[in-house]
């Protein structure tokens, strides 16, 4: 068998999406699965539109999923005399023909034809046009772009995924292949660029199985061998509309940036829409994925995406995941969040904010969590829950109990939480109260919040100075409040 080859051919128009990032996690898991190669190839001939910064955007969030590509990046705009030659080709052959016709020319028959209830597709008045006249619409300075002509007949391909399917070659417009800047249309540049890179399996969004028979028509033309397709089902969110910002962000960085883990992301965009048939399994490394692909498996109605899923899924390989790896995104995170600057992190920083994910791992959806709802491990003051401060430190006596705390726990050396829950539960004991009249308030003064991980082991995370530094400020806060007799929070 000839060698697997696939390829990823985003257009450079924007961020990396869910959608784009499975469709190449598909195409590298094919050529990973049968020992092929992987090519990237950046489609950005539309000059208006691309970008560096989403070539920048893609790659990265390829690397970060750990997509890695055999070849390329190529670029399109650096390829333009092989597409300009295979043109010439195709017009020499009579294959293809300039069209002289101004947008506004198009437009006005195109309204005229609608207008009598039939489909506008180009009338080919160029290609009725002798040399005579083409030479005079030079001469007038017009700039033609180059059509495609359809020859008649109808136009089928195999589908991997459904089968045969059949466009009559009459619904297929005579296309531009180049445009009057010189510049390729995309269905001419891909197809040059397929054949020429030899790719075996073109798998592609189905969003692009009306290009595919233009396509065919080309490699016809050219007699290039034709590659397999597979078109793969669109995204949807859970209300079954295009996947967009309403269903949760579509882009592969606002997950990185959230804490995602990409080994989860990459789990999660597999199963979308391909099932290895093992029931329950939901959790697959990579290599298992690898050695289980084919395009058989993949599913041909829509896949949608389910945001608590992919949390749980997230969930999941947190609580596997090393802490020190952990502890790298966390870092990342609060410096781009502006909590610290780099150059401000040092190793006991890091020994600190390992152990809040130790704490704090299996509590986790993503790790932006902990910045997004347990702020107070990273900043100096509390901020309290208005309704926390009201209902438990407002309350009354709760000062005293705070003062008393203060000094118990200002007494312990080793500020562990066994040794800090025998403390309190001591403190309890003398008082005649409950452990919880004591662990309530102790816990909104040290984090500002009713709920959160085990107290004691908090405490022990927090470390004995930040913690005593709390409590003292807790307990001015409520005699302030007080005093001016208005509520806290804050
Ligand atoms: N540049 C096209 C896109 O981003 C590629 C489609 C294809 O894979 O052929 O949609």
């Amino acid at each position: 068998m000839a060698e697997v080859r696939t390829r990823f051919a985003p257009s450079p128009t924007g961020f990396l999406h869910l959608g784009g990032a499975r469709t190449a996690l598909f195409n590298w898991a094919l050529a990973r699965k049968e020992g092929g190669k992987f090519i990237l190839r950046i489609e950005d001939t539309d000059v208006a539109r691309s970008t560096e910064e989403a070539v920048e955007a893609i790659l990265d969030g390829l690397r970060w999923l750990g997509l890695d590509w055999d070849e390329g990046p190529y670029f399109q705009s650096q390829r333009l005399e092989i597409y300009r030659k295979y043109a010439l080709l195709l017009w020499e052959k009579g294959l293809a023909y300039e069209c002289f016709c101004t947008p506004e020319e198009l437009e006005e028959r195109r309204e005229k034809t609608m207008a009598q209830g039939i489909n506008w597709r180009y009338d080919r008045k160029c290609w009725n046009l002798n040399e005579e006249e083409k030479e005079k619409l030079k001469r007038e300075g017009r700039k033609p772009v180059l059509r495609f002509y359809i020859p008649p007949g109808e136009t089928t391909f195999v589908d991997m995924l459904r089968g045969e399917v059949r466009f009559q070659n009459e619904e297929l417009d005579d296309f531009v292949i180049m445009k009057s800047d010189g510049m390729p249309t995309y269905n001419f540049a891909c197809v040059v660029d397929d054949a020429l890179m030899k790719i075996s399996h073109v798998i592609r969004g189905d969003d692009h199985i009306s290009n595919t028979p233009r396509q065919v028509l080309l490699y016809q033309a050219f007699r290039f061998p034709i590659p397999q397709f597979a078109h793969i089902p669109m995204i949807l969110g859970k209300d079954k509309a295009r996947l967009s910002k309403r269903h949760g962000s579509p882009s592969v960085t606002y997950y990185r940036d959230q804490g995602y883990l990409p080994d989860a992301l990459f789990n999660y965009l597999a199963r979308l829409s391909w099932a290895s048939g093992e029931e329950e399994k939901e959790i697959f490394s990579r290599e298992e994925i690898v050695e289980r692909f084919s395009l058989e498996n993949v599913t041909k109605h829509p896949a949608v995406f389910d945001l608590d899923k992919l949390n749980w899924m997230n969930s999941v390989y947190i609580r596997q995941a090393d802490n020190k790896y952990l502890c790298s995104i966390l870092e990342e995170i609060l410096v781009r969040r502006g909590r610290i600057k780099p150059e401000e992190i040092t190793p006991s920083h890091r020994e600190y904010w390992e152990k809040v994910i130790a704490l704090m791992k299996e509590r986790i959806k993503y790790v932006a969590q902990l910045e997004e709802e347990a702020s107070y491990f990273f900043t100096e003051e509390v901020e309290f829950d208005p309704l926390a401060f009201e209902e438990v430190l407002q309350r009354e006596g709760v000062e005293e109990i705070l003062k008393e705390c203060e000094e118990v726990l200002s007494q312990i050396e080793d500020f562990r939480a066994p040794v800090l829950e025998e403390a309190v539960r001591e403190m309890a004991k003398e008082r005649g109260m409950k452990a919880a009249q004591i662990i309530h308030p102790l816990r909104v003064a040290v984090s500002g919040k009713k709920v959160g991980p085990g107290l004691f082991e908090l405490l022990e995370v927090l470390g004995k100075e930040r913690v005593i530094g709390r409590i003292q400020r807790a307990r001015q806060r409520i005699r302030e409040t007080r005093s001016s007799g208005i509520s806290g929070g804050g």
